[in-house]
């Protein structure tokens, strides 16, 4: 018996997301009474970095390690997850409810018959029976989902739970697989990699603006501020879609989750589907001029004013404070 999880990479390496998978697939074992840990990894990834992945509590790696998989393919990844599954007696499979976790976890399920929970937010209790929790109504609400079937997947929202380093070491192995071109049907035809950021996924500190900041020309004083505190850029769904920033700076429901220590919130109102992507933030800083918006209860601390007079102070009061603290 064992807990599988499916680790994503990042053309070679893993991110602290994928670590936080394989932590919490290490803690889910030591719930149901123990057994192996099992990351399954497909496409390059170097024997030093699978090797990391024992550090997070993984005790064994299957590398499927085919050149095909570099690129993502939802049916390819779901059979070789589904092999991996076979091939490690795994009772519960693990992925990040993240882009290809969502895309797989059904496949997966329905390949060996388990029940699932899409968007779990914290460990299996097998108090009375095996329940994950989970968010319902953009965060509004939480169920509590019971699983009856013999295997369970669980996918896990990223950021939910923090990463932890230790000193395991893992077994790497190779999977077992017998893919035909069929199975690699679908083709990337293209891909536009962002450089030069902390990922919105990883980053720790984030600041985020709306509607609020009328139009794209309004920019350059959040990016200040970000430049001031080293953070990485967030919008809300509105300011994505009217093109004032690229898309992957969307966050809430239907865009990135993220758990920054903090968050600056300049100029967006609070809506539940914004909230359901940034309200697991360590720290929530809003910055509204209407004292009234609803994001201000969700908050730790809130100014209430205009972001065009508040925005410029507060950068310059951060490098000031950097200035005096070199
Ligand atoms: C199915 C569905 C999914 C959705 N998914 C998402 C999602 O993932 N992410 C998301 O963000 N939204 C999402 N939305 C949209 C969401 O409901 C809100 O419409 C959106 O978040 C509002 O964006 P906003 O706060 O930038 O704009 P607004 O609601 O227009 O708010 C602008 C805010 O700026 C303030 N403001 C104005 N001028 C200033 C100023 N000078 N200084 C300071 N403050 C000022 C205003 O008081 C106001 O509170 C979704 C909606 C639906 C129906």
């Amino acid at each position: 018996m064992s807990v599988l999880v499916f680790v994503d990479h990042t053309q070679g390496s893993f991110k602290k997301k994928a670590f936080e998978t394989v932590n919490y697939a290490a803690e889910t074992a030591r719930r149901i009474g123990g057994g192996d840990v099992v990351a399954v990894v497909l496409g390059t990834v170097s024997n030093d970095e699978l090797n990391q992945l024992g550090q997070y509590g993984a005790t064994k790696v299957l590398h499927g390690n085919d050149a095909r998989f570099d690129s993502f393919n939802a049916r390819a990844y779901a059979k070789a997850i589904t092999a991996a599954a076979q091939q490690s007696d795994a009772k519960v499979i693990v992925v990040s409810y993240n882009v290809s976790g969502k895309a797989v976890a059904g496949i997966v399920a329905a390949q060996l018959k388990a029940g699932l929970v899409s968007g779990a937010i914290d460990y299996p209790s097998t108090d009375n029976g095996f329940v994950v929790k989970k968010t319902v109504f953009s965060g509004k609400a939480f169920a509590f989902v019971k699983i009856n079937s013999d295997i369970k997947v669980i996918a896990l929202v990223p950021n939910t739970f923090g990463v932890t380093k230790g000193d395991g070491a893992v077994s790497v192995e190779a999977l077992n697989l017998n893919l035909g071109d069929a199975d690699f049907g679908i083709k990337k035809v293209s891909e536009e990699v962002v450089k030069g950021e902390i990922p919105l996924s990883e980053a720790e500190l984030v600041v985020s603006g709306g509607r609020g900041l009328k139009g794209p020309e309004n920019w350059g004083i959040l990016e200040d501020l970000g430049k001031a505190l080293g953070a990485t850029l967030a919008c809300s769904r509105p300011v994505a879609d009217a093109h004032w920033r690229p898309h992957h700076e969307h966050v809430g429901q239907t865009g990135g989750t993220i758990r920054p220590n903090l968050y600056i919130a300049v100029g967006i109102s609070g809506a539940i589907q914004h909230l359901a992507g940034v309200n697991s933030s360590k720290t929530i800083v809003v910055i509204n001029k209407d004292p009234e918006a609803p994001f201000f209860k969700a908050a730790d601390y809130g100014v209430v004013g205009d972001a065009f007079e508040v925005l410029p102070k507060l950068t310059e009061a951060v490098n000031k404070f950097k200035a005096s603290h070199n």
